[in-house]
């Protein structure tokens, strides 16, 4: 027997999320539960991988063993597939193994034609439905399976009703979509060139394929990118028996979380539509009411459902997402998950979990995303200034945090606006999956319709982004651009803040302040502490920046970049005294200017970090960045520093490089200008005795030198270190020991990390540097192209965002390796962007490092990845 490809619901379980997707999974799991789940089969996502081998193609014996579990399913819901008498309609949803709300394609009502039709609106007894049903079918298959676009048929809709002189659906009758039917069909004809396809067997055939097609759209592509689901994974599809929400007054569709997936507060939460199918909840469409009117509505369905939630929830041991339908007064699950959450809810349910003796404290550790407490550490409105701004309109407080930005109105715009630096909100009447980009740059969501399951509050939530939704008072015209609120206009352009806390919307700018960390996030860090091995520290250039890193948990100082400290207006003039200088003795009076700026910003770190490593790095920038371009500029500053004109604009001309990038930088410019590493050494080293004089802590500095590529370049420079800093200590009296180590950016020296190690004590991995060098192409300039690589799935990810595991991090584990095998005790991390992004911490764990270094606000995040890592991976 061949591999098999489909399993029927009875036959899998909920640890096969890998072969049947999430989604299938877990029906397969509530089947074996005894839940009242509509059954059917799920086709694997191996059958998607073999899909796209084949060139698109579902295989002869694949499509066999479909149809072979289509006779299964007929035998357990005694139904049949495109049997008048006793018709068999089913639902075709993709579930891959990571739920990817919304991004791709899904389609119900399947198994319907001409003939079907009429034998379901007897078997009914209601030929409305039946054909609203067979309407809506053609409407999605004919979008989702053939690409005909649907606004094409709410035309045909709108000039029906405009014929009949109604307004509303509604008022359509059952002769009325019978003949949208005919109209549908006409129209499909016309675009095809052929008829719609009658065969239900077809129409399932294709559906499959569709949802195999989906996993490959833009918008699943992106999400995939954002979340780093990887590309080959693939879908699974599940054919599930329909059941009709939309039947009746005594039926019903709705999404439910078991906790507040915004707050994380233990109570059944969500939303129910009476007399509505599936979509129409999560679409948005209309405003659904909450769960806790179905206690009034149908007090029986309530219990069972409440029963049905609170047992799923202690099953998987997580907050679960559900999915439900009631058709006239019985109820059937649809789907549960892992619900998605917010920041704040993922800490409480977490904490919660625990008091309530669900789970231990390692799980619970795990139960959080990383990159998530980002909008927990990110501003929100200042108090004072909120109070005093007007409320004009309320929504749903959808997903928190503080957003003011200028108003736009598409995606499209929304990313134009965000490339160009501004500062957006996207107000839309309701968002769709093709969003995504617009809504992944925009500082906040607002929506006119939806609640809060609506697409725009799932992804905002699951993005961390602030979003408002449902606030029906805002009258738009997306069009034109415009929409009013409470008595105000606002075109494109103008401000707009709002609070996805509250639901509140303030049409003016209001200027955000720093957030508060809650209660449980300091008792689940110290959980997340205890398990991680890795060290981490943060890159700060200014005392400030290193508080900020201390408050969130930082062990030290990874990176200093001292040449942020050379641009300010005061010190610039003498840094660029000291490029124009023709000889070392005019050379060192310049840096003799910086010298007491560079030695008291060295002070204020120390103090910040109060005896922590301070790790600073030496000059790296090319010398050019320091000079002026403008030629008004040129003339300026020619004159500020006593040269002519043409004196100066020659220096620059000299400087002029074609790959700066790869020319005179690093610790190249300390190799042609010792005087610079001499300066920057008495600058560390005079502070560090200043300090550990005046403090009660001893400082020891660790001075990295940057760009090395040759043990010598790295010794050359050393040596300058070396007899600066012994002559100051010596002469200080004082017993102060300081380290010199060096960054691995730069191939060459990964490549021969064992002699390196001869002179560095510590490495620090410039993954920023070893990234654009190991690829070949500038960080900077690398936005330009890479988007026709992840088109091309050449590249899935920015390397520059996720660390390249095969290529850049080989380099990596090699340095390491070396690096020990000359040093044993030799200290090793990294500073390089990767150090804040989780995956990149996972990856530094398991290949041994000590330490990680990020920016302050990242801190958090790669001390809860490390503690992660280390709880997959204890043995690394
Ligand atoms: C690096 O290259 O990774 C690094 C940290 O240095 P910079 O980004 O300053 O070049
Ligand atoms: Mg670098």
């Amino acid at each position: 027997m061949g591999k098999k490809y489909v399993y029927l619901f009875s036959e899998g379980n909920g640890s096969m999320r890998e072969l049947l997707g999430g989604k299938g999974a877990n029906l397969a799991e509530m089947t074996n539960l005894g839940m009242p789940v509509p059954q059917g089969f799920t086709v694997s996502t191996e059958a998607c991988t073999k899909y796209y081998e084949d060139g698109r193609k579902i295989n002869d014996e694949i499509q066999a063993e479909i149809y072979e579990y289509l006779g299964k399913m007929e035998e357990i819901c005694g139904k049949k597939f495109a049997d008048p008498n006793n018709p068999l309609l089913v639902s075709v949803r993709s579930g891959a193994r990571a739920s990817m709300p919304g991004m791709m394609d899904t389609i119900l009502n399947l198994g319907l034609n001409d003939e079907v039709v009429e034998g379901f609106a007897k078997f009914t007894n209601n030929p409305r439905f039946a054909y609203d049903s067979y309407r809506r079918f053609i409407q999605m298959f004919s979008d989702v399976v053939m690409e005909l676009p649907k606004p094409e048929f709410e035309k045909i809709i709108d000039a029906k009703k405009a014929e009949k002189g109604v307004k509303e659906d509604v008022e359509l009758d059952a002769d009325d979509m019978k003949d949208l039917v005919v109209r549908f069909k006409a129209f499909y004809k016309e675009k095809k060139g052929e008829d719609f396809p009658s065969d239900p067997k077809i129409q399932l055939m294709e559906a499959v394929k569709a949802v195999f097609r989906s996993w490959d759209n833009p918008r699943a592509n992106v999400y995939r990118r954002m979340n780093e689901i990887p590309y080959d994974w693939g879908t699974a599809v599940n054919v599930q028996q329909m059941v009709f929400g939309n039947s009746g007054d005594r039926s019903g569709t709705g999404v439910a979380f078991t906790r507040n997936p915004a707050t994380g507060e233990k109570a059944l939460f969500g939303e129910y539509l009476i007399n509505a199918q599936g979509e129409d909840v999560v679409a948005g469409v209309r405003t659904p009411s909450p769960i806790s009117h179905l206690k009034e509505d149908m007090p029986e369905v309530y219990d069972q459902f409440a029963a049905i939630a609170d047992r799923l929830e202690k099953h998987y041991k997580d907050m679960q997402d559900m999915e439900f339908t009631i058709e006239n007064g019985k109820l059937f699950m649809l789907q549960t998950r892992n619900g998605k959450r917010t920041a704040a809810a993922a800490l409480k349910i977490a904490v919660d979990l625990v008091d309530e003796g669900m789970i231990d404290e390692k799980t619970a550790v795990l139960r959080v995303e990383p990159k998530q407490l980002d909008s927990l550490l990110h501003p929100q409105f200042d108090a004072a200034k909120m109070k005093a701004a007007k409320v004009i309109g309320k929504g749903l407080a959808a997903s928190p945090g503080a957003a003011c930005g200028k108003v736009v109105f598409t995606a499209e715009d929304a990313k134009e606006w965000a490339e160009k630096g501004e500062k957006v909100v996207l107000v839309r009447r309701e968002t769709s999956p093709e969003d995504i980009e617009g809504m992944a740059v925009a500082q906040g969501i607002l929506t006119v319709r939806g609640g809060m399951t609506s697409h725009a509050a799932v992804v905002a939530r699951g993005m961390g982004t602030c979003c408002v939704s449902g606030c029906g008072e805002i009258d738009i015209d997306e069009e034109k651009k415009v929409f009013t609120l409470g008595g105000q206009t606002f075109n494109e352009g103008d401000y707009i803040s709002i609070d996805g806390s509250t639901g509140n919307i303030y049409g003016e700018a209001i200027p955000t302040a720093a957030a508060t960390i809650s209660g449980d996030f300091g008792r689940f860090m110290g959980w997340a502490d205890k398990e991680r091995k890795l060290q981490v520290f943060t890159n700060a250039d200014t005392p400030r920046d290193a508080k900020q890193g201390r408050e969130f948990g930082a062990e030290g100082i990874g990176l200093c970049r001292t040449e942020h400290m050379f641009f300010e207006e005061t010190r610039i003039k003498a840094m660029r005294e000291m490029i124009v200088a023709d000889n070392v003795e005019d050379r060192k009076k310049a840096l003799a200017k910086i010298l007491p700026y560079q030695q008291g910003d060295f002070e204020g770190l120390y103090e910040a970090m109060e005896g922590k490593p301070v790790t600073i790095r030496f000059l790296d920038p090319p010398l050019h960045e320091f000079l002026p371009t403008k030629e008004e500029d040129i003339a300026e500053i020619a004159g500020e520093l006593g040269v002519t004109v043409e004196k100066l604009k020659s220096v620059i001309e000299g400087l002029h490089e074609f790959n700066p990038m790869m020319g005179h930088r690093g610790c190249r410019l300390a190799v042609s200008y010792p005087e610079i590493a001499e300066m920057q050494t008495t600058a560390v080293i005079t502070a560090a005795i200043n300090v550990t004089k005046r403090s009660s802590f001893k400082v020891t500095p660790l001075i990295m030198i940057p760009l090395v590529g040759e043990v010598k370049e790295l010794k050359f420079v050393k040596d300058v270190v070396v007899a600066t800093a012994d002559k100051l200590i010596e002469e200080a009296g004082i017993d102060m020991k300081y380290e010199v180590g060096t960054m691995i950016e730069i191939p060459r020296a990964a490549l021969t990390a064992d002699e390196i190690a001869k002179e560095a004590e510590f490495f620090s991995f410039g993954t920023n540097d070893l990234t654009q060098m190991t690829f070949g192409f500038s960080r900077d300039d690398a936005g330009k192209f890479l988007d026709y690589y992840y088109a091309n799935k050449i590249y899935e990810s920015d390397p520059f965002a996720h660390l390249d595991q095969k290529g850049v991090g080989k380099l990596v584990e090699m340095a390491a390796e070396l690096g020990r095998k000359t040093r044993p005790d030799i200290h090793l991390g990294i500073c390089g962007e990767h150090g804040g992004d989780p995956t990149s911490v996972e990856f530094c764990h398991r290949v041994g490092l000590n330490y990680v270094s990020c920016s302050p606000f990242r801190v958090p995040i790669a001390r809860l990845a490390a503690a992660q890592a280390a709880i997959k991976y204890p043995k690394a």
